[in-house]
């Protein structure tokens, strides 16, 4: 039996709860973001979107398209207060709920279809609640995949309701542009031009050899989702989960130096898991077991998650100052990853990640992954690992 998966994402929410705590502001161009000389916008409404502000622009940028606009700092204890609210919403028809954001959820209503009407019902009633409180607008994609039903919520925004049927996915699919695919970046789709191929339907068409070849596990992933395969659970537990790595030594680091080169290798290990998995994570945590087995964790939690090998070894490292490594033998180190958000998630996680440098880093994550793949573990090691042998 096919899946009923809701993807529901707030309009413009930021700015939308500004409006809804301020009705003045109603029709006008609202732009929330960080300081006007070196902030960034988190959102901005639809009224000022038709200036071309849009999220993760430099707020001097948005101020020079948008002069008359209304700039707002972020209150983020008040849209946490009002996604509890929405999210409240969201559990009144299934425990399945997978938060991607603060604004943004999965819903699996395979189970709740016979009680509660049919998926698209459900979607009409969870629009109608949060309309009428807390008043905001939400956007629904219904689908039999996470997948698609995310890309189904952005079709119509703002309110928009849009349902693709078990049957009418690859109809759906077809015609979008690759660029709508997670994880097809400016370097991907370049390489995709390059075999012709710009459209989910070109992606389809092409043999997965000739992908696998090109992009290793990443182009057979691609070209099932180009066919609208997705078996991707909603996983409502994915914010309790960790992802890591431990390394146990033959014999007992002492140098404070080459544990810094153990926990270049386990960040790298943990990053390509992550990335396997789709998931990023917030809070870096590092485990010392000293060769008396005493021991430690430190953690540290960063503003936005991640999924990048380097920044989890630079947080492991200034962690690592704070144990005692280097100065006692060291039996086991790990690293692990929790606070755990889809990567799917997209805007909201590129939204403070979109600087050129992260870009290019996460696609040359992307290429990394596919080498790995293709050649085993041994074969990408950054440099300071080769020294080691
Ligand atoms: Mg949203």
């Amino acid at each position: 039996m096919p899946r009923s998966i809701i993807h529901l994402d707030m309009d413009a929410f930021y700015p939308a709860v500004e409006v809804l705590d301020n009705p003045e502001l109603k029709g006008k161009p609202v732009i929330v973001g960080g300081s006007k000389e070196r902030g960034v916008v988190s959102s901005a409404s639809y009224e000022a979107r038709k200036f071309g502000v849009h999220s993760a622009q430099p707020m001097a940028t948005a101020i020079r398209l948008c002069p008359n606009g209304i700039f707002l700092p972020a209150r983020m204890y008040r849209y946490k207060e009002v996604s509890k609210q929405v999210f409240e919403i969201f559990h009144c028809f299934t425990p399945l709920v997978e938060p991607l954001s603060i604004d943004e959820a999965f819903l699996d209503v395979t189970g709740a279809r016979r009680l509660l009407g049919d998926a698209v019902e459900i979607a009409k009633k969870i629009k109608r609640m949060v309309f009428e409180e807390p008043g905001l607008t939400v956007s629904a994609g219904v689908a039999p995949s996470k997948f698609v039903a995310k890309i189904a919520s952005d079709m119509e925004k703002p309110d928009g309701l849009t349902v693709v049927p078990p049957d009418k996915v690859r109809e759906f699919l077809d015609p979008l542009h690759i660029k709508k695919m997670w994880g097809v970046g400016k370097v991907t789709q370049r390489a995709l031009a390059q075999l012709n191929i710009h459209t989910f339907k070109d992606l389809s068409q092409i043999r997965v050899e000739v992908l696998e070849r090109k992009f290793g596990k990443h182009g057979a992933k691609m070209y099932a989702l180009a066919m609208g395969i997705d078996d991707r659970d909603v996983e409502p537990e994915h914010e309790t989960k960790s992802i890591g790595h431990e390394q146990t030594f033959m014999k007992d680091i002492m140098e404070l130096d080459d544990a810094k080169k153990e926990l270049l290798a386990l960040a790298n290990k943990v990053a390509g898991r992550m990335r396997r998995e789709e998931v990023s994570g917030k809070t870096v945590s590092l485990k010392v077991k000293y060769n008396d087995f005493k021991q430690i964790t430190r953690a540290a939690t960063l503003p936005k998650p991640t999924d990048d090998g380097f920044e989890i070894y630079s947080v492991a490292c200034r962690l690592l100052e704070k144990t005692e490594v280097g100065k006692r033998p060291v039996r086991l180190i790990g690293i692990s990853l929790s606070q755990l958000s889809f990567l799917g998630a997209g805007e909201q996680l590129s939204l403070f990640n979109r600087d050129q440098s992260s870009q290019k880093r996460k696609e040359l994550n992307i290429a990394l992954d596919s080498i790995l793949e293709k050649h085993g573990e041994k074969s990408v090691r950054p440099a300071t690992l080769i020294s080691n042998k």
